[in-house]
C-alpha cells in the first residue's frame, strides 16, 4: 500500500480536538487532518489562532473548521455536540486536549487555582465525553483520547491541582473504557512529559534545565511527538487498545 493511502485512513471520519488552537492540540488537529479526518478545532479565548490552525489544514488540502466553546461549561459542551452532530451527522474521534496550569505550592494554592484547573482539565473532559458518548454508543464505534500528563502519573511538587486533574483523567479514561468497550468505543489517555509549548515556555530557565537533565532521551518533546501517538490511537493502530495510559515522555517516568 502506498504511503498516501496509509495517510488517509481517517477519510470520512470527523474529529473534535478541544484546545486545538495552539500547542499540542493544534499539532493533533493537523495530524488527524493529514490522515483524512474532517477536524473541528475547538478553542476558548484564541479565536484567531484557531482560524490560523484551520487555514493551515485547508491550505494543505484538508478539511477543518473552528468552534468556540469553553469546555468547563457543561451546557456549552452540550450545544457544541448538538451543533456538530446536526452539521456532520456523526463524530468519530474526540480528543480532550484543552488544559491549563495554575501552579503553586499547596500552602499557597488558592481555591480558585484549584477549581479552575479541575474545571477545565477534568470536568471539561467529563463534559465532552458525557455529551458525545451517546452518539458513539449509537454508532457502535468511536475513539476518545484524553491528554493527561506525567504529572498525573507521578505527582509533581507545585502542581497539586494540575496533577490531581490529570490523575483524575486517568481514572475517567479507565472507567469509561470499561463502560463502552463492548460497544466498539476505545478510550485511552496519552500522558506527555515535558513538551515545548507556550505552557512550558513560561517556566523559569533554572526549572527547565533541571527537568531536561532528568529526561533519559536528552531533549524536550515536540508537539509532533505527542500528535503521532494520538494519531496512532485514533487510527487502525488503536483498534484493540483501550483503557491504557501511554507516556510520551522520553523516558521521564521509567522506573
Ligand atoms: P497550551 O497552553 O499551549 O494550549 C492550551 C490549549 O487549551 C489552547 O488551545 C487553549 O485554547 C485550550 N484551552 C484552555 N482552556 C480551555 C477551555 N476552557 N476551553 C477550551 N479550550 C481551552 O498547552 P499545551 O499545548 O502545552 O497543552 C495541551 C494539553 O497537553 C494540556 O491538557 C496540557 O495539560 C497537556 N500537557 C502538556 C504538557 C507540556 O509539556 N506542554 C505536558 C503534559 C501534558 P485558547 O487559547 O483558545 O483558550
Amino acid at each position: 500500500m502506498s504511503g498516501e493511502l496509509c495517510e488517509k485512513e481517517l477519510a470520512g471520519k470527523v474529529a473534535l480536538v478541544t484546545g486545538g488552537s495552539r500547542g499540542i492540540g493544534r499539532a493533533v488537529a493537523c495530524a488527524l487532518a493529514r490522515m483524512g479526518a474532517t477536524v473541528l478545532v475547538n478553542y476558548n479565548g484564541s479565536r484567531e489562532r484557531a482560524m490560523e490552525a484551520v487555514q493551515e489544514i485547508l491550505d494543505a488540502g484538508g478539511r477543518a473548521e473552528a468552534y468556540g466553546c469553553d469546555v468547563s461549561d457543561y451546557d456549552a459542551c452540550g450545544r457544541m455536540a448538538q451543533e456538530l452532530l446536526q452539521k456532520h451527522g456523526h463524530v468519530d474521534i474526540l480528543v480532550n486536549n484543552a488544559g491549563i496550569t495554575r501552579d503553586n505550592l499547596i500552602m499557597r494554592m488558592t481555591e480558585d487555582d484549584y477549581d479552575s484547573v479541575m474545571d477545565t482539565n477534568l470536568k471539561g473532559a467529563f463534559n465532552t465525553i458525557r455529551h458525545f458518548s451517546r452518539v458513539f454508543l449509537k454508532q457502535r464505534s468511536g475513539r476518545i483520547i484524553n491528554i493527561s500528563s506525567v504529572s498525573g502519573v507521578t505527582g509533581n511538587a507545585g502542581q497539586a491541582n494540575y496533577s490531581a486533574s490529570k490523575a483524575g483523567l486517568i481514572g475517567l479514561t479507565k472507567s469509561v473504557a470499561k463502560e463502552l468497550g463492548s460497544r466498539g468505543v476505545r478510550v485511552n489517555a496519552v500522558a506527555p512529559g515535558f513538551i515545548d509549548t507556550e505552557m512550558t515556555g513560561a517556566l523559569p530557565e533554572k526549572v527547565r534545565d533541571a527537568i531536561l537533565a532528568a529526561i533519559p532521551a536528552g531533549r524536550a518533546g515536540t508537539v509532533e511527538d505527542v500528535a503521532r501517538t494520538v494519531a496512532f490511537l485514533a487510527g487502525r493502530g488503536g483498534d484493540y487498545i483501550t483503557g491504557q495510559v501511554i507516556c510520551v515522555d522520553g523516558g521521564m517516568t521509567c522506573a
